[in-house]
């Protein structure tokens, strides 16, 4: 395999972060104090201001901290997708809880909500939308379910920053999300997260329990304090983002609306006008702008999806796989159960190179590579009927 040329994900950073980074470490405190605050209050700025926002330390720890801020643990049930992260899977096994795993719609590889209501049981407790590739499914749906068997909403919208439903940021409606803020997401603090919610009980939870359970810990932090006399009365974790970190997410948030949101639409946009004509390639159903896309997936059927990866791959274009079933993993089913269209999507998923830095021109070879490939792999026997 030849070096790699063309990154699939990378961060975009560069010298106002670095500046950022700089200015907290001359002030002396890299902990979490009062930059983590200025996130939060920049966050909550860009989101609406009745929405509260608590930093942490990546989205798992997020999801983690927003099951247990519901009283939500071990014999509860969370409805969430198969075809995502194992992140979504381990953050709800982490609180104790069982994640029931269900099946996608093949148009946009969000979360099947009639296959979600099928699998209620009176121990459900959640239902947790993945907003995958940055795409939004029906929430109106996901929100009539919830509401008919009173369940908490917690979407996992770790790839979904920037992105809106019926013209509202995600994040700015719901009843709680997460965001992540890892190395390759729509914008990153480096590692990062964050539970965003507009109900004061699940916000002061999830505040203290960020913090090991130290009530008001938050408060004190945020004014250069330490508590010393305290009460703790939940399980807590050490789950809080530092004022390094912070100050990085600051300087990425200041950077999304002019450059990364634009450059990231415009990139999907190319390639779904580019691949979308290519024969014997799918593409998600997806309208760029309002959604703000994470990562670009392609579906290629008949069985040749790993000889167009490793053709790629030769030319020096890194490409992913993103994902595999939860419900195949070991921990959580080992394929027990059938969820046949996120198994076949699994089979032809192919994401391409997709960040704010990729070029024109390194997007067109990536495109001529994917062509060029499938020409040189002609439809052989039907190994799976492909999606329509
Ligand atoms: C990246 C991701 C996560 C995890 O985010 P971290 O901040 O890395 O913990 C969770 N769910 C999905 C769908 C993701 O893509």
């Amino acid at each position: 395999m030849s070096d790699i040329r063309i990154r699939l994900m990378k961060s975009v950073v560069g010298a106002a972060e670095a500046a950022a980074v700089a200015r907290v470490i001359e002030d002396g405190y890299l902990g979490m104090g009062s930059e983590v605050q200025a996130f939060e209050q920049d966050l909550s700025a860009f989101l609406g201001h009745e929405r509260q926002v608590m930093a942490v330390s990546t989205c798992t720890a997020a999801l983690h901290l927003a099951l247990q801020a519901c009283d939500i643990g071990p014999g509860d049930e969370v409805l969430c997708p198969t075809f995502t992260y194992v992140a979504t899977f381990q953050a709800i096994s982490a609180s104790g809880a069982t994640p029931v795993p269900c099946d996608v719609r093949a148009d946009t590889g969000w979360l099947d909500v009639e296959d979600a209501a099928a699998r209620v049981t009176p121990r459900t407790k959640a239902i947790m939308p993945v907003h995958y590739a940055g795409g939004i499914g029906d929430l109106d749906a996901v929100d009539a379910l919830a509401r008919r068997h009173s369940l908490r909403v917690i979407e996992d919208a770790a790839q979904a920053f920037g992105s809106s439903y019926h013209g509202e940021l995600i994040g700015a409606r719901g009843d709680i999300v997460c965001l992540s803020f890892d190395g390759v997401k729509n914008i990153t603090s480096g590692e990062g997260g964050a539970v965003v919610t507009a109900d004061p009980i699940i916000a002061e939870r999830v505040r203290d329990a960020r913090l090991l359970g130290v009530q008001k810990d938050t408060d004190k932090r945020y004014s250069g304090e330490r508590s010393w006399e305290f009460d703790v009365v939940d399980q807590g974790w050490r789950f809080h983002m530092s004022n390094l970190l912070a100050a990085v997410g600051r300087v990425q948030l200041r950077r999304f609306e002019g450059e990364f949101k634009p450059r990231r639409i415009a990139i999907a946009s190319r390639y779904a006008r580019l691949v979308g004509a290519t024969p014997g390639v799918r593409t998600l159903r997806q309208e760029y702008g309002p959604v703000v896309p994470f990562c670009f997936p392609v579906f290629i059927g008949g069985g040749k999806r790993d000889l167009v990866r490793d053709a790629l791959a030769a030319e020096g274009i890194e490409t992913g796989i993103g994902y595999k079933p939860n419900h195949l993993l070991t921990k959580y089913g080992g394929g027990a159960i059938r969820l046949p269209v996120a198994e076949q999507l699994y089979e032809e998923v192919l994401t391409l190179p997709l960040h704010p830095a990729l070029t024109d021109a390194e997007q067109d070879t990536v495109v001529a590579a994917l062509s060029r490939a499938l020409e040189r792999f002609p439809a052989r026997e039907r190994m799976h009927a492909d999606v329509d």
